[in-house]
């Protein structure tokens, strides 16, 4: 990984789960992301529950946190992909359900299209699991238009942001 440094600014990562111990892969992934180099955990939504969308299995649990970083985007893509090819060892067989998705929602304001990363995250905006932790901790960042849009989605809060202390210790 080159790590280029960008001045820090504000990231948000969406995280999901749906296979195995889904709350302490979530948690392992925030002490994770906050041991990424140049960068530090600002803040960790309440954690959710959500039914998959366009697949069977568990439901999700699902979480957002936003970062502060000096990493540059695509490094920080590079870092979130470490990660949940770690946690992807626990998986069973091919093409299980994620033991663990990280998606880079929002990189400060810029938008950014190239191969390997969109930004804004091109699904964000049709996802009730990523609204609604997004707006608990960046109202700015979500319409009310959206948050209607995704109103029929299945999803329930079943814990707040102490979540990550419950299950880890972080
Ligand atoms: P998924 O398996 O749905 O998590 O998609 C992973 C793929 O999406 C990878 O090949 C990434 O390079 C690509 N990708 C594009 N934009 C993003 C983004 N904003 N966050 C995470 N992955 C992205």
């Amino acid at each position: 990984m080159s790590q280029a440094q960008a001045p820090e600014g504000r990231a948000w990562i969406g995280l999901g789960a749906n296979l195995g111990d889904r709350g302490a892969a979530l948690a392992r992934a925030v002490q994770a992301l906050a041991a990424m180099p140049a960068t530090r955990v600002a803040q960790v939504s309440g954690l959710y529950a959500s039914a998959p969308i366009d697949a069977g299995g568990p439901d999700y649990l699902n979480a957002v946190v936003e970062l502060a970083t000096s990493l540059a985007p695509l490094d920080l893509l590079d870092a979130l992909q470490a990660i949940e090819q770690a946690a992807g060892r626990e998986r069973p067989y091919r093409n299980a359900p994620r033991t663990l998705d990280l998606d880079l929602l929002l990189y400060a304001d810029q938008q950014i299209a190239c191969e390997r990363l969109v930004v804004p995250h091109p699904r964000m905006g049709e996802r009730a699991f990523v609204l609604l932790p997004l707006a608990e901790i960046a109202p700015e960042r979500v319409t009310a238009v959206q948050l209607e849009a995704v109103g029929d989605q299945r999803i329930e809060r079943i814990e707040g942001p102490e979540w990550v202390g419950t299950v880890s210790g972080f």
